[in-house]
C-alpha cells in the first residue's frame, strides 16, 4: 500500500442505480499501463454527462473513474516513446468506459494511446479543445476529404451552442467557409456570431417532420444531433455534398430517406473519436494547433474544479452548458 495517494472520482453500482463521488485512491489502485501521468485538466464532454448520471450504459466495467480524455504530464514509463516530464493528453481509446479516466489526479495507461500535447497549447488549452474539439476536427477533415471547401457554399453546424458545434464554427469560419449555426438557444445569437457564424438558424426548422429532399441549402453540414435532426440535414443538402456526422444530441436513430444519397449524390461521413486511427489523431491535432483560434477557445470555455463534474453532468444532458467545461482536476 505504499502509492501515492490523490483523490478522483468514482462511480459504483448501488441497489438505486449508480451513485458517483469524489473519493481517495492510491496508484496501487489503478489499473494496468506502461505510463504514468499526472493529470492536471479533463473536460465534461456529453458522453461524461452520460457515464457519470448512468442515462446510457457508457461505463462497461466496475467501479470506475469516468472522464473520456485529460492531459498531463508523464510521471513514469515503461514505454521508449515517453520520457517523465513529457506533455501528454488522451482521447477516447475506452477511457472513462473500460479503463480509468480523467476525473482522477493520476492515470496509469497504455503509451500507445497517447498524444503529445502540441507545442503552442497549454494543457488547459488542449482539454478547452478535448474530446468535442477533436471529433469537430475529424469533422472538419471529412468534409475536405471529400472536397467540400470553403468556394463550394455554406457549411451547417448543428448543436451549435454545445461543444462540438462551438469549436466547429470557430474552426470552419477560420478556414474561410460561411457558417449557418443551427441553434434552440436564440439568446447565445451573439456569442456564436462572436465565433464566427454568419447566420444564425432555429434548430426547430430542422427537429420535425421529414421530408425525404428539402431546399437545397448547404454544401456540408457537421452534426451533433442525430434523428430527425440529421435527416433533415441531408434532405437540405446540396448536390454532391457532405455531411459529418457525430452525435446524437436529439437521439441515435435516423428516419429519413434514401432520397438525398441516390437523387443528389449526398454523402454520409461518419465521424467515430473513440477509435480513430493513431495518424488520423495526430493530423486533427497538428491542424487544430494551428487552425483554431485560441482568443475563440478561451471565449467558448469555462473551467471547473473535480468536484464540479457531478453538478455539470445533468447539466450538459439537460443542453445547458455553452461551449466546453474544463476540469481543473488539481482543484
Ligand atoms: P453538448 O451538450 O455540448 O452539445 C450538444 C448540443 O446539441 C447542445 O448544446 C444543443 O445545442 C443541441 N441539442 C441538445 N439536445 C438537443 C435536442 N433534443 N434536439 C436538438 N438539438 C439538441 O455535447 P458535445 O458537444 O460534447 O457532444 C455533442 C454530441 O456529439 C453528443 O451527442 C456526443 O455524444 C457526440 N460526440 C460524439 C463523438 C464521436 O466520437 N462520434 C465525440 C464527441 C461527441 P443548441 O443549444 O445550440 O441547440
Amino acid at each position: 500500500m505504499g502509492g501515492a495517494r490523490f483523490r478522483a472520482i468514482m462511480v459504483s453500482k448501488v441497489e438505486t442505480g449508480q451513485e458517483a463521488k469524489l473519493t481517495d485512491l492510491s496508484t496501487d489502485d489503478l489499473m494496468d499501463g506502461d505510463v504514468v501521468v499526472g493529470v492536471s485538466h479533463s473536460t465534461v464532454n456529453y458522453k461524461d454527462g452520460l457515464a457519470l448520471t448512468g442515462k446510457a450504459p457508457v461505463v462497461r466495467r466496475w467501479p470506475m473513474i469516468p472522464g473520456i480524455d485529460f492531459a498531463g504530464v508523464v510521471e513514469a514509463s515503461a514505454d521508449t516513446r515517453w520520457q517523465p516530464g513529457d506533455r501528454v493528453l488522451l482521447n477516447g481509446y475506452g477511457l472513462g468506459e473500460t479503463h480509468f479516466g480523467g476525473y482522477a489526479q493520476k492515470a496509469r495507461v497504455k503509451g500507445e494511446w497517447l498524444v503529445p500535447i502540441p507545442s503552442n497549447l497549454g494543457a488547459a488549452e488542449a482539454m478547452a479543445i478535448g474530446t468535442a474539439g477533436y471529433t469537430a476536427m475529424l469533422a472538419v477533415l471529412a468534409l475536405e476529404a471529400h472536397a467540400v471547401l470553403p468556394v463550394s457554399g455554406p457549411v451547417l453546424v448543428t448543436g451549435a451552442a454545445g461543444g462540438v458545434g462551438s469549436v466547429a464554427i470557430a474552426l470552419l469560419s477560420r478556414l474561410g467557409y460561411r457558417v449557418i449555426a443551427a441553434t434552440g438557444r436564440r439568446n447565445e445569437e451573439a456569442y456564436l456570431k462572436e465565433l464566427g457564424a454568419a447566420e444564425i438558424i432555429d434548430r426547430a426548422e430542422l427537429s420535425g417532420d421529414v421530408r425525404p429532399l428539402a431546399k437545397e441549402r448547404w454544401s456540408g453540414a457537421i452534426d451533433s444531433v442525430g434523428s430527425r435532426t440529421l435527416a433533415n440535414v441531408l434532405a437540405g443538402t446540396a448536390y454532391g455534398g457532405t455531411v459529418a456526422a457525430c452525435g446524437l444530441a436529439q437521439g441515435l436513430d435516423l428516419p429519413g430517406s434514401v432520397a438525398p444519397f441516390i437523387l443528389r449524390g449526398v454523402t454520409l461521413a461518419g465521424i467515430d473519436s473513440v477509435m480513430a486511427p493513431m495518424p488520423r489523431r495526430l493530423k486533427a491535432w497538428e491542424r487544430l494547433a494551428t487552425d483554431l483560434d485560441l482568443g475563440k477557445l478561451a471565449a467558448m470555455t469555462r473551467t471547473i474544479p473535480l468536484a464540479g463534474v457531478l453538478d455539470a453532468a445533468p447539466e450538459i444532458l439537460a443542453g445547458q452548458v455553452r461551449g466546453r467545461l474544463v476540469v481543473d482536476v488539481t482543484a
